[in-house]
């Protein structure tokens, strides 16, 4: 591990990753890659987590191409300095801000989007004119290793490599300094990366998770509503970052809500489920752990197990108490718990029981609703009368608050994550004024006016 490293430092010090030239050519390469190989990823996702060739396309490949299309269209531009205003006391010289390369980064990635989030991420630090190793998740085993494959065919080992493994060869790369490090997964492994991180100061970027809730107010489009929550909550076996981990419902529009919730449940998922087309959840562990919430609440739509395929379907569930066990985590699987409020400060008191969420959805037609609510709880990023579509823009900057993680990326977020700003300021040498050397009064004056 070490030598590898210490080749991709010593890679990194020649400095051929910095040029705009090899970066697009680096990132044009990786589409190429991708598309390349398509049909291997759709295979190893099928074997890992029974994902469909639907449900791949739109939430592995194309968010990956969007990706890089914006960097690819944009990075020329980014890259520049950006000449910035010098202030009177510092007459005569220039103030320039550089994007500089961290250097070398590592990139640890989950099991729920194994392909995306390993490779969301590598565009950024390519961009950013980084090298880089990935750590995929070892719960994704068949897609780790088809990355691994792809990215030593088409990359120089010194610049870009694929690191498999489990938790030790996690944790023997945090023993390693890096320059920089990008981690997605839960909370409790964030802690535990930012500890390492600090032994040598290293920046992090931490994508991580928490118990995000839709809200429903009584003036929202219901039937909409519904279609929108079931399907990002549903999606990839509800196993997202960001999908609606409860639903706060108006208590007046409960009644009507409800049926549409499971209708709308029903009608994207329950072919899907039959078919056997619906993702599995990726371990027995997890499985169990979603079996054991079954009880926490009145199953109105769902609730059946196939645990020889890992199967467990669509499940909304009510009358779930708050200090229920499903509500003390992250559920990660596709168990919907509903729940009512009375007002808004009761919405928003029931949101603050878990602070800090990484997505919040607000269904209303009411301005003032959605705003009091947007704007009064702290979350990384969200919705208003949709679910999860914020993540897959390249303009809006993605990333959490609090627990649900430090930092953000996509797009030029991305570009300035895997960059250190470089303040440098130009002084002329023609004339030199007086002042600081000897008229600290005078200075002081005209900064006070
Ligand atoms: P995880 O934290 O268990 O694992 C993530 C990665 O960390 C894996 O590569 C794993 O090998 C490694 N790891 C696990 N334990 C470790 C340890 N003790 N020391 C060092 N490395 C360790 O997360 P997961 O189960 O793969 O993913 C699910 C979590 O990730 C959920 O909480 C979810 O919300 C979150 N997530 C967040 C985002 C986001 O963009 N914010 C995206 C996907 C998933």
């Amino acid at each position: 591990m070490e030598t590898v490293i210490n080749r991709q430092k010593a890679y990194y010090m020649n400095g051929s990753t910095r040029s705009l030239t090899f970066r697009l050519n680096q990132l044009k390469q990786l589409k190429e890659v991708v598309k390349e190989y398509e049909e291997p990823l759709l295979e190893a996702l099928l074997l890992d987590l029974n994902k469909p060739k639907e449900e791949a396309f739109l939430t592995e490949f194309a968010p990956v191409y969007q990706e890089i299309t914006h960097v690819l269209t944009h990075l020329s531009k980014w890259i520049q300095p950006k000449k910035v205003k010098t202030p009177i006391t510092h007459k005569g010289s220039k103030s320039i801000v550089y994007y500089e390369p961290h250097g070398l980064c590592l990139i640890i990635a989950p099991w729920n989007y194994p392909f995306h989030l390993a490779i969301a991420p590598l565009i950024g630090a390519i961009a950013g004119g980084n090298c880089a190793i990935i750590k995929p998740s070892e719960l994704t085993p068949h897609t780790s290793k088809v990355i691994a494959e792809m990215i030593r065919t088409y990359f120089d080992d010194e610049y870009v490599k694929v690191i498999e493994g489990d938790v030790e060869v996690s944790q023997a790369l945090l023993e390693q300094r890096f320059d920089h490090i990008f981690f997605t997964g839960s909370t409790k492994v964030g802690k535990i990366v930012m500890k390492a991180a600090a032994e040598h100061v290293t920046p992090v970027t931490l994508e991580l998770g928490g118990k995000s809730p839709a809200i429903v107010d009584r003036s929202a489009k219901l039937d909409l509503a519904a279609k929108r929550i079931a399907w990002g909550k549903f999606l990839n076996a509800g196993q997202t970052c960001v999908a609606p981990d409860y639903v706060l419902v108006h208590e007046e529009v409960l009644d009507s809500f409800l049926p549409l919730l499971k209708k709308h449940t029903q009608k994207l998922f329950s072919k899907r489920v039959r078919q056997k087309r619906y993702p599995k959840i990726v371990s027995e562990r997890h499985l169990k752990r979603l079996v054991s919430f079954l009880e926490d609440g009145e199953i109105v739509v769902g609730g059946e197990v196939d645990a020889e395929n890992d199967l467990l379907s669509p499940t909304i569930l009510t009358n779930v108490a708050w200090d229920a066990s499903i509500m003390q985590e992250e559920i990660f699987g596709p168990i919907l718990p509903i729940f009512s409020y009375t007002s808004t400060e009761d919405c928003m008191e029931k949101v603050n029981r878990n602070p800090n969420p990484l997505a919040l959805y607000v269904f209303s037609e009411t301005k003032e609703f959605q705003e009091l609510m947007t704007q009064h709880i702290s979350f990384g990023g969200g919705c208003i009368n949709d679910t999860i579509m914020h993540l897959a823009t390249p303009h809006l900057p993605f990333g959490g608050k609090g627990e649900s993680g430090i930092g953000a990326y996509h797009g030029y977020e991305s570009f300035l994550t895997f960059t250190t700003k470089k303040s440098l300021l130009k002084q002329a040498t023609n004339f030199d004024i007086p002042f600081r050397y000897k008229q600290g009064s005078v200075l002081l004056s005209l900064l006070r006016k």
